[in-house]
């Protein structure tokens, strides 16, 4: 077997097709006649860009806008004036024109992988399919046509490229397999968008494997099983039926309304942790966002996001979501999550310690200026705050004063704001569930973090595998926390949602149906997967089962029994 990064899910079983890079090779020469070597560049620079088109075209029609985009992405790199203006002058100096492409692009690679950045990184992935595309162009390298594969291939190549997904026909290649790449990597965006099982990132893939060979590609794994026995295959087939279906089933459920067997309507979320991801939250049919983590505007950066930063990022994520509510939490940094520029001691006990809420209400003016960003984005859509790690009532107080202080500058300078924003309170200490029934009193919702409660409910560390035995969020302890949050939040007429992991766990739902909780809050992946879920319940069934798992002594029973009713 080997091993690599799930990018795509779904299983594959194929024959392998080889694609081995062909040799880009020449002499560089010097070069007397200047001006038909420009001539010649030039030309070949309008072949890539036309056949760029077509392939942008066609991947259009298969697969989407935003895909074409990617290769339309390289017509704009390699028309634009500084990247070719360099080249010429290269050839200006009498050097030949693979030897100047070369050259230029191999400058561009290395300050563009340098970085460290995943999404710059990427863009080093397109110059040198650029640069592939003009040598062999200019060398008069035929393409290998993917095509022409027959059916039942999986791909195996060092790199998949834009250009070479373009010629893709998903009926015929079941999955793919790369030496490079990345979650995040195009070929993975790529192969997500054509629904093809992907493995990237696989060492020494090509040369494990020959064309002809079978193998199953295990999307969901990162694996890649190669000589499958009689077994293996069955096993397979089986799951990629099902998974298959499920996909179907999935998007049947794509624009419905979440609701239960009987007709309760449920509020569907997305977690998200940048202003782009919103669009994934649309994509996969989010109603809104039930958790923007903005720790990751803060992360990454040598200094704190100026107030004017953050009301772009709030703003641009609250427009795309089109008028969908968006739950902004305010600064959690701490615990696991840190920012080296803000200096923060070593502490004995980082989560126990100076974080989230407890170090925003010290830092008022790093504070203040993250609630008036997200004021000044409530004007355009409609934005909630929300603050984390709530243990007191004083804290919800402090905050809702410090919103209070913000709206007042705003309204004196004539800034626009939602003057009625909702303040909630994320659920997700042990004293928060323990004085619920106050915080309701005084917050507009609440969001329980089970995450982060499970942790602080079981006093075991969510990161250490030492006592992971202990936390679950079907411990009898946190069960209880959860009810007593809906409970009391419920009791003072206001929404409660989850947006920790546990609201997308099928075992969850039903209990979570039972108690009361108004809105689930999940990764986008997860979104249909829970509508189907909420669908398969009515309330009297959730009721039943809640009933019987409040009344079980241990988390191995509750589970237990959950896994026979889901
Ligand atoms: C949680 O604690 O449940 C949560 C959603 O927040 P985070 O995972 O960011 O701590
Ligand atoms: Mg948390």
């Amino acid at each position: 077997m080997l091993k690599g990064i799930g990018a795509s899910d779904g299983y594959g079983i194929g024959k392998v097709m080889l694609i081995v890079e062909q040799s880009l090779s020449y002499t560089p020469r010097e070069i007397a006649d200047v001006d038909a070597e420009l001539e010649r560049f030039r030309g070949a620079v309008d072949a890539f860009c036309d056949n760029t088109m077509e392939q942008a075209d066609a991947i259009r029609k298969s697969t989407g806008e935003k895909e074409a985009e990617i290769l339309m992405g390289h017509i704009a790199i390699i028309r634009d004036p500084f990247m070719g203006g360099e080249i010429e002058n290269l050839i200006k100096a009498h050097q030949c024109a693979e030897a100047a492409v070369e050259q230029i692009c191999k400058m561009f690679i290395d300050m563009f992988s340098a970085t460290g950045d995943d999404l710059t990184m990427q863009r080093a992935a397109d110059v040198r399919d650029i640069r592939d595309g003009l040598l062999g162009i200019l060398l008069g390298v035929q393409e290998v046509k993917i095509s022409d594969a027959p059916a039942g291939t999986v791909l195996v190549c060092r790199e998949l490229t834009p250009s070479m997904t373009a010629g893709i026909n998903k009926e015929n290649i079941l999955g793919i397999i790369t030496e490079t790449g990345s979650q995040t990597s195009h070929s993975a965006i790529l192969a997500r968008a054509l629904e093809i099982p992907a493995v990237l990132s696989v060492p020494g893939a090509v040369s494990a494997l020959s064309s002809g060979e079978l193998v199953i590609v295990d999307g969901n794994r990162g694996e890649v099983i190669t000589a499958p026995d009689e077994a293996a295959l069955d096993e397979y087939g089986a799951k990629r039926e099902a998974f298959i279906r499920e996909r179907r089933e999935l998007e049947n459920l794509r624009g419905k309304k979440t609701e239960s067997a009987d007709g309760t309507e449920y509020e569907l979320f997305c977690n998200i942790g940048t202003p782009k991801d919103a669009t994934k939250a649309v994509e996969a049919d989010g109603e809104g966002v039930g958790l923007f983590r903005t720790e990751f505007l803060f992360m990454d950066r040598n200094a704190l996001p100026t107030e004017d930063e953050q009301f772009e990022a709030y703003k641009q994520a609250s427009l795309i979501l089109k008028g969908k509510p968006l739950i902004i939490r305010t600064l959690d940094i701490g615990g696991d999550k840190e920012i080296p520029y803000l200096g923060l001691a070593k502490e004995e006990n980082p989560f126990m310690g100076f974080r989230a809420i407890r170090y925003c209400l010290k830092n008022r003016d790093m504070f203040k200026s993250q609630i008036k960003a997200i004021l000044r984005a409530s004007a355009f859509g409609d934005i909630r705050i929300m603050f984390p790690l709530i243990t007191a009532v004083e804290e919800l107080r402090a905050g809702k004063e410090l919103v209070e202080e913000a709206k007042s500058d705003l309204k004196a300078s004539g800034i626009a704001y939602d003057e009625n924003i909702a303040v909630g309170v994320m659920t997700e200490t042990a004293a928060s569930g323990v004085i619920a029934d106050l915080l309701a009193k005084e917050a507009d919702f609440f969001s329980i973090g089970t995450n982060d409660l499970t942790g602080y409910t079981m006093a075991a560390d969510r990161g250490n595998s030492d006592v992971a035995y202990l936390y679950s969020p079907f411990q009898p302890s946190v069960l209880r926390m959860i009810k007593r949050i809906i409970e009391c939040g419920r009791a003072e007429g206001i929404p409660v949602g989850m947006c920790g992991e546990a609201a997308a766990n099928p075992k969850m739902i039903p209990l979570l149906m039972s108690f009361g909780l108004t809105e689930f809050s999940v990764s986008a992946p997860s979104v249909l997967k829970v509508r189907k879920n909420i669908a398969k319940w009515t309330k009297a069934e959730a009721d039943a089962v809640a009933e019987k798992v409040m009344a079980m002594t241990t988390e191995a029973e509750v589970t237990a029994y959950l896994e026979t009713v889901v």
